[in-house]
């Protein structure tokens, strides 16, 4: 094959980078978050709308104590709880999957996941 020139090769590459972190960019935008709230490594609650229309609660209890969780536009948070060290609700707002919060005096662990491993996870 006849060489194209250089200028132009590197333009069709640029073009390309672009689209592909477009198409990237414009999946990982989604709506689709669910978080989910595990308890002894073991999953005790599910929330799939990660978007409600105003914040929803609840109250994870254990034999510990409780842990007052709240979700709203895509985050999830530790409101309140009795632990002793309060580092989860000290750790503020989770909005992106990679990330958790944890617990430790409760055994409690949150993590936000995109649906697609999600459906993997259960399935
Ligand atoms: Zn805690």
């Amino acid at each position: 094959m006849k060489s194209i020139p250089k200028s132009l090769f590197w333009a069709i590459v640029f073009a390309f980078v672009i689209i592909i972190c477009t198409i990237v960019i414009l999946l990982n935008k989604g709506d689709a978050k669910s978080a989910v709230i595990y308890q002894d490594n073991k999953i005790i609650k599910r929330i799939d709308n990660l978007y409600p229309d105003k914040t929803e609660h609840t109250t994870i209890k254990n034999d510990d104590g409780y842990n007052k969780i709240a979700w709203y536009d895509g985050k999830i948070w530790v409101e309140k709880a009795d632990c002793k060290n309060q580092t989860c609700v000290n750790f503020g707002k989770l909005s992106s999957s990679g990330l958790s919060i944890i617990c430790a005096p409760h055994k409690l662990t949150i993590v936000i996941e995109d649906s697609d491993s999600h459906a993997d996870a259960v399935t």
